[in-house]
């Protein structure tokens, strides 16, 4: 590619932003909530308003489809639309979701959640990172590349916007396996993650997967008063807490045998930036061992995410007989969830304190993902950023999870997957004042021009 293909492109795509700008402050007008307890009209006008802007775009096959989900129930509308690839060259498939979190109590935000507004460089609102500004990423990419006449895009694309990721994505590997032949491509570009910084694009080559389950435990039939059998017999809750205190090491690292633990990434995230994101108290010390982005990235973490406990307004003087725990488990990259379920499993079998009968109920499981080498595809995205932003790329990894990543990779294994990002670390994805850069968002959408036109060219 040459420099006066990027500067025609990069002119092109600054042209074209406020339009698109446009476009993506009508999608977040939409509150299309997927979380079963909202409206899902709003789910479906998000459709209906991503299908017209594909159509108006010149895709020239757009659909609504749907697959049910495990449960039997119709899933969310995905609107999938497709341009051949010419003769002999590839086809690209280019996912984001049109669902969103809900918006929490909108008194924590600076501005309505559901009406757009932008303050400096940021747009405000609950969808424009995570992930409406990845619908407008390929939707500038295809405008940029002369759609609707499409004259330099190289290669076929089908575009596919889910509706119901942000619930777990239920009908997903249905949806993936009834409409394999239109979804099949060469190339997969998931635009759902986020960049290193604001000025520093990144690749997402690594996510953790997640198991989480119910651990049991009973030491009496019933409760018993604590001055009559109190001495001779602990209560439950203090016999969980000493099932709890042996999932981690002194230093913090979990210490289940058997998990694995991935590389150190080549990028770490500075103690300081670490505690001032984290809201972490004056004092604290940072729990694990080796640098902070290996410890979110490439480790496993263990949290205690709920426990079943007589509360202190409730509480009496009796020696409580059994206590329940949710234990919730991040994966590393490369861990098999079936196998850490069973390390979980055999972990609180055998260090049951004192004898007390525990159980272990095994609840979600979601994959890791971590990319396949070094693939022709991750060198021409890295090229591709490099040439957007001026600066190169790193390689990130995410500390959360996108199991579904694993499920294309699943149905689709000769495909090469990138996971790109539209946020940034201040776009608080989920969490109230959620908001898009919308100069990073300009160099995405002309990063992802640039990919396509590198894939057209061959990989
Ligand atoms: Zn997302």
């Amino acid at each position: 590619m040459t420099s006066e293909t990027t500067a025609a492109l990069r002119a092109r795509v600054a042209e074209l932003f406020p339009a698109l700008q446009a476009d993506l402050e009508a999608l977040v007008r939409i509150p299309s909530v997927s979380a079963a307890a909202f409206d899902q009209a709003h789910v479906a006008a998000s459709a209906a308003a991503t299908e017209q802007l594909l159509r108006d775009a010149g895709l020239p096959d757009v659909q609504i489809l749907s697959a049910p989900r495990p449960d039997g129930t119709p899933g969310a509308p995905a609107v999938v639309a497709r341009r051949p690839a010419p003769e002999g060259a590839p086809t690209v498939l280019l996912y984001a979701h049109h669902d969103v979190q809900p918006p929490g109590d909108p008194a924590t935000w600076d501005t309505a959640p559901f009406e757009p507004t932008q303050v400096g460089e940021r747009l405000y609102g609950r969808g424009a990172a995570d992930d409406k500004a990845g619908i407008v990423a390929h939707l500038g990419a295809l405008r940029a590349l002369g759609l609707p006449d499409g004259a330099d895009l190289p290669v076929g694309v089908t575009v596919f916007l889910e509706g119901e990721e942000e619930s777990g994505s239920p009908s997903f590997r249905t949806f993936l396996e009834t409409h394999r032949d239109l979804l099949a491509a060469d190339v997969i570009v998931v635009a759902d993650s986020t960049n290193w910084s604001v000025g520093v694009p990144a690749l997402t080559t690594s996510l953790r997967g997640l198991v989480d389950g119910v651990v049991e435990l009973k030491v009496l039939e019933h409760a018993v008063h604590s001055g009559q059998f109190g001495g001779a017999v602990l209560d439950a809750v203090t016999l969980m807490s000493r099932l709890v205190a042996t999932f981690h090491d002194e230093a913090g690292d979990v210490a289940i045998d058997g998990l694995v633990v991935a590389s150190e990434p080549e990028v770490d995230y500075s103690e300081a930036a670490f505690r001032a994101d984290s809201s972490l108290l004056d004092g604290v010390s940072l729990a694990g061992t080796g640098t902070v982005s290996g410890r979110l990235w490439a480790k496993p973490a263990l949290s205690v995410i709920g426990m079943d406990v007589t509360s202190v307004a409730e509480a009496s003087n009796t020696i409580a007989p059994s206590c329940t725990a949710k234990i919730s488990l991040r994966l590393a990259p490369g861990q098999d969830p079936v196998a850490a379920d069973a390390a979980l499993a055999e972990h609180v079998a055998k260090h049951a304190p004192f004898g007390a009968q525990v159980t272990w109920r095994s609840g979600e499981q979601g994959k890791p993902f971590l990319a396949a080498g070094d693939t022709a595809a991750m060198r021409a995205a890295r090229a591709a950023f490099a040439e957007a932003w001026g600066v190169e790329p790193v390689d990130i990894g995410v500390g959360g999870s996108i199991p579904f990543i694993a499920d294309l990779l699943e149905v689709f294994p000769e495909a090469a997957i990138l996971v790109t990002g539209v946020e940034d670390p201040d776009s608080r994805a989920h969490g109230a004042n959620e908001s898009v850069h919308l100069g990073e968002l300009q160099k995405v959408v002309l990063a992802e021009a640039l990919l396509l036109t590198k894939v057209g060219e061959g990989l």
